[in-house]
């Protein structure tokens, strides 16, 4: 997204202005400055770009309003001139909600428009007396016009259904219902570099560069958003024996170990949790970092590992899903690491670090954008085992 500067805060969330706000800034006060030949009229122009910050802001705010009154988070919105960008704590995960978050903003824009011809037209100024080119800056109501013509502009652009503008958010929530999202995503994003295309073209051969910058920026988010739903779905789709450290890495102790060699276990190996197998092999119970903890500073450093081991304790199937029950039964058991059994009989060890590694891949950020290896979930996930 390239440098941006925190504000302020709003909804619990930093709201941060990019650096080509100011660009702009300059941009528009000089070309006021050009037009009017006065301090006034540079200063005019460059109070546009402030008002449309504050259209921007307000676009970002509805988006931030309707995701908490779906109950998801907003970690920080950035305003940039064509609309600005909110990021939430978790991907829309009900399709329903992201066409509503999506639509909250464009919706905005439309009530300031109507809200800016309204009041340009008291002092008036007809809604279509001004052009987008450059702002005709002779009166109170051309300048309430131009700003209700800002906000018009800013709605249609982000309806148009390609990522990341709203509309392609709104095409794929809509699709999602149907399609599910990786294909919803992948429909969507077909539509928005074709748009983008278009657009290139549109801004090439008509000699509008920024229309062409536009475009391109259009065409790394719609690819962007491919990529990173592309890889949220395949981490999703991990089960437990992809992530879990295996029989043959893991290492166990026996019923009838001392407390010191599970110690010379702990600091020879990388392991701070041990299954216990007996002697056929079966899995007898755990011993984890809690019990050889609690045993280390008491008088049980004498019992063996069969009076320190937990022996209630689930165990996890190979084939489950990582992030539906292996995360979860976890969490739930509050043990930091759970054997895996497969036929009754000790296949591996699940940890919360296997989960937590696995889960860190989870949350990649589309930003990977430099071309590293695509989706490395399977193989980079094993844990501190491997
Ligand atoms: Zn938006």
């Amino acid at each position: 997204m390239g440098k941006s500067f925190r504000v302020f805060r709003a909804f619990g969330a930093d709201v941060r202005v990019h650096w080509s706000f100011f660009l702009l800034l300059g941009l528009f006060a000089f070309v006021g400055y050009g037009v009017t030949g006065s301090l006034a009229g540079a200063l005019v122009a460059a109070g546009i770009i402030g008002v449309l910050l504050v259209c921007v802001s307000l676009h970002e705010f509805g988006h931030a309003l309707v995701a908490r009154r779906c109950g998801i988070g907003v970690k920080d919105i950035t305003l940039l001139p064509i609309g600005g960008a909110c990021r939430l704590d978790v991907l829309h995960e009900k399709p329903a909600d992201e066409v509503k978050i999506a639509f909250a903003g464009p919706l905005a824009n439309l009530a300031l428009a109507a809200l800016f011809f309204g009041a340009a037209s008291a002092f008036g100024t007809g809604p279509l007396e001004v052009s987008g080119a450059s702002p005709e800056i002779g009166s109170v109501g051309q300048v309430l016009a131009y700003v209700g013509f800002l906000n018009a502009l800013l709605a249609v652009f982000n309806m148009i259904p390609a990522f990341p503008m709203d509309g392609g958010r709104i095409l794929r929530g809509v699709l999602a219902a149907r399609l599910g999202r990786v294909r919803a995503t992948e429909f969507a994003a077909v539509v928005g570099q074709s748009y983008a295309f278009a657009l290139l073209l549109l801004g090439l051969l008509g000699g509008h560069i920024l229309l062409a910058v536009v475009a391109v920026f259009v065409f790394v988010g719609a690819s962007g958003e491919l990529r990173t739903v592309r890889q949220r779905e395949s981490a999703r789709g991990l089960t437990v024996s992809e992530v879990m450290g295996t029989r043959s890495r893991v290492r166990t102790v026996s019923p009838y170990h001392n407390l010191g060699q599970v110690l010379e276990e702990v600091l020879h190996g990388y392991q701070s949790d041990f299954p216990v197998l007996g002697e056929d092999g079966e899995l007898a119970g755990m011993i984890t970092r809690d019990e050889i903890h609690a045993a280390m500073n008491s008088p049980d450093r004498f019992l063996l590992v069969r009076d320190l081991m937990k022996t209630q304790l689930p165990t996890l199937s190979p084939g489950s899903k990582l992030f539906d029950s292996g995360q979860r039964l976890l969490h739930e058991s509050g043990i930091k690491a759970l054997p895996v059994t497969e036929d009754g009989k000790f296949a591996g060890m699940l940890t919360i670090e296997d989960v937590a590694q696995a889960d860190l891949l989870r949350q990649l950020p589309g930003a990977d954008e430099a071309g590293r290896s695509p989706s490395p979930a399977t193989s980079a996930a094993r844990g501190p085992n491997a």
